[in-house]
């Protein structure tokens, strides 16, 4: 049980342009709900306790009542992201592909990537999470694609292991490559499976660990990576076993001018017209980035309800272009907001992606590209339609308690209390949360991940990094 109490600036659904915060409330969270929301609540009978009372570590138990003092924070509900690649934590910023663009860049870390092993997997995941949660956070997936020759491990298990150590609400996907060079794809052999192997895995991953509930801690997504590394076949047979247990499917699309090239090359159509041919379009179906669509194609999503994650500093990073983000808001497609990997960004700074979709529009369509309001509209409620959480994204009585506060009483913050929400975007210089509330737990509290210690964990995956890289 926690009781936030006397909330500086509370605001129910900052997606909602109209959205006023409201001041001095409290906010009695029991189990994993928002049980009530109002001045001068109290903890009920029995459920009176401070920081001595905590039980057990966090997270994880049965935490003891807690009060928190929200009087400095904006509060809003947890932040959500879309698309990212976990294990790649360990290959950020790597001198060699610092200034290239995609397909190099790519050709370059597949020879790193292949040295992954479990251990790889559970730390980087926990260190993706773990930035993710520190910066507002609540509800993630991961796209991972690659399993290297002699992986025997369950790694989407180890996955979900890293999400309960954090405390991560996650719904990864279930990832693949099948054409490696020899079949005219981009990956080496050692990092790509067979078709059989994959759809055997996908079926399997679904069966053990997908939880259909709108507050499931555990979801799973199936996602073949690119049009450049699956054929055809595992495409069409991907979103037919998706469809078959109702999960949703995301792929990477329209990122780059080269992979237009590459389709238009390899099997004479653009890559969205080879999605609408492989079944791959649909209200269950998400791309990443979405950069390069014409206008018929943005009709496209639009009939389909296709939806798009939309990765800016990824974007900015590899010098992919600038996604027309505001002209699909226009023509109402599902514009969610996502880091991307960990070495095309290089950072899993949530609240700080946001500052970038704000900026980045910008750039492209002028100062009133995009607002606040619908930056924290991809930030929350459309990030979980597309991941199919449906309480949640809001701070209201039984929903989700997911909610992230943020601490505006600070230097960074002074002279831009005038619209406290919107201060978290314009202003600030770090972008961590004060808390992180998931699932009616506290997972970030002052800062600080609860129950995890932040140094040996950096200094494990710093070590992994290492050798991984050593290793090419
Ligand atoms: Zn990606």
């Amino acid at each position: 049980m926690i009781l936030l109490k006397n909330c500086f600036a509370l605001y129910p659904d900052p997606a909602d342009p109209h959205c006023t915060p409201l001041r001095g409330v409290d906010v009695l969270i029991q189990d994993n709900l928002i049980s009530r929301i109002g001045e001068d609540l109290g903890l009920p009978e029995g459920g009176e306790g401070n920081d001595s009372d905590r039980s057990g570590p966090y997270p994880g138990g049965s935490d003891a009542a807690r009060t928190i003092d929200a009087s400095r924070c904006v509060v809003v509900p947890g932040f959500v992201n879309t698309h990212h690649h976990f294990y790649q934590v360990l290959t950020r910023n790597i001198p060699a592909v610092q200034n290239a663009k995609l397909f190099p860049w790519l050709v370059y870390l597949y020879e790193v990537w292949k040295n992954i092993d479990e251990e790889a997997v559970l730390v980087s995941s926990q260190v993706a999470m773990g930035e993710l949660a520190k910066t507002g956070c609540t509800c993630t997936t991961d796209h991972h694609y690659l399993y290297p020759r002699g992986f025997a491990a369950d790694l989407m298990g180890l996955q979900f292991e890293a999400a309960d150590r954090i405390g991560m609400r996650f719904s990864p996907t279930r990832g693949s490559m099948s054409l490696s060079k020899k079949d005219g794809g981009l990956p080496p052999d050692s990092v790509v499976q067979t078709e059989e192997q994959i759809l055997a895995d996908s079926r399997r991953v679904i069966e053990r660990y997908h939880d259909p509930d709108p507050l499931a801690m555990r979801k799973v997504i199936l996602a073949p990576c690119s049009p450049f590394s699956v054929s055809k076949e595992l495409m069409v047979e991907t979103a037919r076993l998706a469809r078959s247990y109702d999960v949703r499917l995301h792929t990477h699309l329209a990122e780059t001018r080269d992979e237009d090239a590459y389709c238009l090359r390899t099997h004479g159509k653009r890559p969205l017209k080879l999605m609408e041919e492989w079944e791959f379009v649909g209200q269950d179906v998400s791309y990443a980035h979405g950069i390069h669509f014409t206008d018929e194609e943005l009709e496209v999503l639009k009939r389909s309800g296709t939806a798009v994650c939309h990765c800016p500093s990824s974007n900015m990073r590899l010098g992919s272009g600038i996604a027309r983000v505001k002209e699909m808001l226009e023509r109402g497609i599902t514009v969610s907001l996502a880091v991307d990997g960990s070495a095309s960004n290089d950072a899993s700074d949530f609240l700080g992606e946001m500052r970038q979709a704000l900026f980045l529009q910008r750039v492209r369509y002028g100062a009133d590209a995009i607002t606040a309001a619908q930056v924290f509209a991809l930030a929350t409620a459309n990030g979980l339609k597309i991941l199919n959480f449906s309480k949640l994204g809001k701070i209201e009585q039984d929903w989700g308690a997911d909610l992230s506060l943020f601490d505006v009483h600070k230097l960074e913050y002074a002279g831009a209390l005038s619209d406290p929400l919107a201060a978290l975007l314009f202003a600030g210089i770090n972008h961590q949360s004060a808390c992180t509330i998931i699932n009616g737990r506290i997972v970030v509290e002052q800062g600080r991940l609860v129950g995890v210690d932040e140094g040996e964990l950096t200094e494990k995956a710093n070590r992994i990094a290492a050798r991984i890289q050593s290793t090419q």
